[in-house]
């Protein structure tokens, strides 16, 4: 795993070279926005315990399983000292629900681990804004910080390269786009993420870019 400053709030996790997890800094200790995958666990509880706080909070973009893989094991390692936060949507598909109509792309393990606070963008985590991103998975949302305009995009966008949405075929990493449900719904979150004026882009899949406007709206040009 490896642990990458991004702004003094933020620190990105990377496992296998391809998904991230972050660590967002609160006066508590931090909050873990993502698990990557399964067996990660004890690198995860490392890092944090590297950068000098524990785990309190769980927040997940959404449900896909390279996001939530570690979700299981971390509960647990921490078990009522940790709060697991997750898209209703998301949450009520891992539960077994049927939420959408026709097919369902991803991977959605089975988790044992029933979240303790269900999002629908709007809510706050700590110090970071809920911010509704829905059409990669039915719930998926992302995370402002308003202390550094930091935002955590999850699976809206990938960076490899260049900032690419997932609604489309991008070579660099063709699997996001695979396990976006809805493509208009992802590209309209692209947007409104973009409107957010974010000055840092965090995603699940790729780099950290810093003043990533420009980039962004490239992006979605190259989108629609
Ligand atoms: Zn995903």
């Amino acid at each position: 795993m490896k642990a990458r400053s991004i702004t003094p709030n933020l620190i990105q996790l990377t496992r296998f070279r391809f998904v991230n997890a972050f660590l967002v800094r609160e006066d508590d200790g931090f909050t873990l926005v993502d698990t990557t995958m399964g067996r990660a666990a004890d690198a995860l509880l490392e890092a944090a315990s590297n950068a000098g706080g524990d785990i309190r909070r769980i927040a997940l973009t959404h449900g896909h399983g390279d996001h939530v893989g570690a979700l299981d094991a971390l509960k647990e390692r921490l078990g009522d000292a940790v709060e697991v936060l997750m898209p209703e949507p998301d949450a009520r598909i891992h539960a077994g629900e049927t939420v959408v109509q026709g097919k369902l792309p991803g991977s959605w393990p089975k988790l044992t681990t029933t979240p303790d606070v269900l999002l629908r963008g709007g809510e706050r985590v700590g110090s970071l804004e809920v911010i509704p991103a829905p059409g990669h998975s039915p719930g998926h949302v992302a995370y402002l910080d308003p202390r550094d305009r930091a935002l955590i995009a999850g699976d809206v966008y990938t960076t490899y390269g260049s900032a690419a949405v997932t609604n489309h075929f991008y070579l660099r990493f063709p699997f996001a786009a695979m396990a976006t449900w809805d493509r208009s719904q992802d590209l309209d979150s692209a947007r409104a993420l973009r409107d957010l004026d974010p000055a840092v882009l965090a995603v699940g899949h790729g780099p950290s870019l810093t003043d990533p406007r420009r980039s962004m709206d490239r992006a979605i040009a190259r989108a629609s």
